[in-house]
């Protein structure tokens, strides 16, 4: 990887891949290890339906059927997390950009405070184990902790490991039938972004079908060498 990003200033990470790849649980791994900050846009517009603030009203609908929100909506909220002073750490982007026209605004934002992107990382899998993964997921309500009806079970029914809460959350747009309609748009618009950061020299790839904890292993490695570079 001969990604142009700068040990002088903070390193701005990318991780690509389909809904239910594990960016989210990867990233969060990567920001303790790493101190860096994890920026996931889909987060964001989750808070901001919450909220029930303007954008949020207006992405809700587009979300529920598992389309993309519109780039004003989603670059405006970006840039307002951005001017967090915490993300002077440096940042691991979870779910942005989406589409090439978001990493072009990417490049012109960051390039605001003199960053460029250090890396992109692909993380590898196949859509159809996607459907199982996504629609069986539910996180801890207290902590956030990820957990999966096949794969993941709390070791006590209806207790967090992590926090022992016993309250759980499930996305609503983790539904096997959102989820094929988040693929489409995957392919469709984001899944030409490894070819744009690869010709950039910027792309690596992971396999991201084997364990957790293997694909933390290969990201760590990556992340280290880039921000080496
Ligand atoms: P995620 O949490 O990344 O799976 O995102 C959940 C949903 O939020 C997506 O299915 C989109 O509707 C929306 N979303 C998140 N990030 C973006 C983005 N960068 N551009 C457009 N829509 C987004």
């Amino acid at each position: 990887m001969d990604g142009t990003g700068s040990t002088d200033t903070p390193p701005v990470l990318i991780l690509l891949g389909p809904p239910g790849a594990g960016k989210g649980t990867q990233a969060r791994r990567l920001e303790e290890r790493f101190g860096l900050v994890q920026l996931s846009t889909g987060d964001l517009l989750r808070a901001a339906v919450a909220a029930g603030t303007e954008a949020g009203r207006q992405a809700q609908a587009v979300m529920e059927a598992g389309g993309l929100v519109s780039d004003d909506i989603v670059l405006a909220i970006l840039r307002d997390r951005l001017a967090d002073p915490d993300t002077a750490r440096g940042v691991i982007l979870d779910g942005f950009p989406r589409t090439t026209a978001q990493a072009e605004a990417l490049d012109a934002l960051i390039a605001e405070t003199g960053q460029t992107v250090d890396a992109a990382i692909s993380l590898e899998v196949e859509d159809e184990a996607m459907v199982a993964r996504v629609s069986g997921r539910f996180t801890c309500a207290g902590c956030g902790e990820g957990y999966h009806d096949a794969f993941k079970r709390p070791a006590q029914e209806g207790v967090c490991d992590g926090c022992g809460a016993t309250a759980f959350k499930r996305r609503p747009d983790d539904t096997a039938e959102t989820v094929r309609a988040r693929l489409d748009a995957y392919h469709a618009e984001t899944a030409p972004l490894a070819a744009f950061y690869d010709a950039r020299g910027q792309l690596a790839r992971v396999d991201a079908m084997g364990a957790i904890d293997d694909v933390t292993e290969a990201l760590g490695a990556l992340v280290a060498k880039a921000r080496a570079a």
